[in-house]
């Protein structure tokens, strides 16, 4: 049988970067019980999912039953919290485990949320919810299937420990999967430190880990600040193009690696609204879709001030290249974004780039005037474009006269509606049906999570049935908050 002493957890972080990682153990669970294993991912992560399903296998997915050769940390990290800096903040309810080497021999972090206090848990109680940890899961996962660099989802445990929030809930530990862990926040920690041999060390981790193309530039670490940028202003425009808001963008929350990271108070759109905000905390609206790239360039600064001692000897010239490199996101972001839009408009690439970005600025600004579902909207053009011409009635309604010289214009430029269809998702995880499916499991009813986790990993077919998950919320829904 397989046991835990074939599941191979390398410890290369807490080797090569003792200073932050802090030796700790997961809090016992007396009772685990699985409530979601994710088969495909395990596959890749060549683990055996009869292994994960067994008594051990569980065990391990809580921190408990490690193979021998597992040292576990709490990784230390600093953050900007809604522009305010907060030197120390680091796993206060989360464990590295250790790194597990995929099909493919790369090393993938195997980290746990919800395991219990560590050293940097402050007030907080180290704990996790289950509707949170099942959250985070369903929207990761969404977010995958769509193409988006992101955390990946292995397993829900639930605890049988009582949560204490507003009201009692049940615990979880969510078994998380990432190329690395390590974060804006974490430049900002060895930066803090005043050592530039940690610097140097984390740079040099990050950019085999994250960036190895970086490590044949003349400046390897000008190039590992560059490759950050491109891959922030990658995600970002994908991000923007699928409708996602991230909730809590702060540096803690922004991967070096450009995977998404840290599913608290995110959403989709329904309505098309730059201004959209869903966190309870976020009165300012700092972190709203519309303002995701401004606020990713404002992190990538605080990146560079961090690694301002490695870029160059000369603070002058670490600056000048810091802001010089800093300038290129807006390039990237545009040219990602517009790709992104000419698909999804499914446009040839014989159209011009003037013609799409006004094509995709006006298409949005109808949107937003008409209150139009952002997800559904390009599925339905994709019926236009197959030669559905009514179906621009469901797409604009009351702004179909004013947007009739629009898709006069798109039509002439014969776009593929086959082609739309292969990148516009019928599924994304709605806000309503995250929610029914969430309170259905804290009642024991984990069927409408598993049908949900169906439909939206799959997001571009549609199936006879699932019309439910391809629609809009209904009006009594209402307003949408999230919380951490
Ligand atoms: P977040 O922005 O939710 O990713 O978390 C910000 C910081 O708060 C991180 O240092 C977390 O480890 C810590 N934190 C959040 N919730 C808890 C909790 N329940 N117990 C301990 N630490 C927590
Ligand atoms: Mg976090
Ligand atoms: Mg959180």
């Amino acid at each position: 049988a397989v046991t835990r002493a074939s599941v191979s957890l390398d410890s290369g972080f807490a080797r090569e970067l003792g200073e932050l990682a802090v030796p700790w153990q997961a809090e016992p669970v007396a009772d685990p019980r699985l409530l979601v294993l994710n088969e495909p991912l395990a596959a890749e992560l060549a683990l055996d999912p009869g292994f994960l399903r067994s008594a051990e296998g569980v065990s391990l997915l809580v921190g408990g039953d490690l193979p021998d050769e597992a040292r576990p940390v709490a990784q230390a990290y600093a953050g900007h919290q809604f522009g305010g800096y907060a030197p120390l903040l680091g796993d206060g309810r989360a464990l590295l485990l250790g790194e597990l080497t995929d099909r493919h021999g790369r090393p993938r972090d195997l980290h746990l949320k919800g395991s219990g206090r560590t050293p940097f848990a402050r007030g907080g109680d180290g704990l996790a919810a289950v509707g949170p940890m099942l959250r985070e899961y369903v929207i990761s996962e969404a977010m995958h299937a769509l193409g988006v660099p992101t955390t990946r989802s292995l397993a829900v445990v639930a605890t049988g420990r009582t949560v204490r929030r507003e009201i009692p809930l049940p615990g979880a530990v969510l078994a998380r999967v990432a190329r690395s862990h390590v974060r804006v926040g974490s430049f900002s920690y060895a930066h803090g430190s005043g050592d530039p041999d940690l610097l140097r060390r984390l740079a040099d981790h990050a950019i085999a880990r994250c960036h190895p193309d970086a490590a044949d530039a003349p400046n390897r670490f000008v190039a590992l600040y560059q490759a950050v940028v491109s891959a922030q202003a990658d995600l970002v425009a994908q991000w923007m193009l699928v409708g996602f808001v991230h909730g809590v963008m702060n540096t803690d929350n922004m991967t070096i690696s450009g995977e998404t990271i840290d599913y608290g108070p995110c959403a989709f759109l329904d309505a098309f609204d730059p201004a959209s905000v869903y966190s309870s905390i976020d009165v300012d609206g700092r972190y709203a879709y519309g303002n995701q790239p401004l606020v990713a360039q404002w992190n990538l600064a605080r990146l560079a001030e961090a690694m301002l001692p490695i870029l160059d000897d000369d603070r002058e010239r670490a600056l000048e290249t810091a802001r010089e490199s800093l300038s290129a996101f807006g390039t990237r972001f545009g040219a990602t974004w517009l790709r992104g839009m000419r698909a999804k408009l499914g446009l040839s690439a014989e159209v011009e780039d003037d013609e799409v970005t006004t094509l995709s600025e006006e298409l949005l600004a109808l949107m937003h005037r008409g209150g139009a579902d952002y997800t559904s909207t390009f599925r339905m053009l994709g019926d236009v474009a197959r030669g559905h011409p009514d179906r621009a009635a469901d797409a604009f309604g009351d702004q179909l006269d004013a947007a009739e010289g629009w898709l006069a214009r798109w039509r002439a430029l014969r776009p593929d509606g086959a082609a739309m269809d292969r990148v516009n998702p019928v599924y994304i995880p709605r806000n309503h049906l995250v929610e029914a499916a969430l309170a259905a499991a804290a009642a024991g009813d984990l069927a409408p999570f598993t049908e949900l986790v169906g439909a939206v990993t799959s997001p571009y077919v549609e199936r006879p049935g699932w019309e439910r998950f391809a629609e809009g919320a209904p009006a009594a829904f209402g307003p949408y908050t999230t919380f951490c």
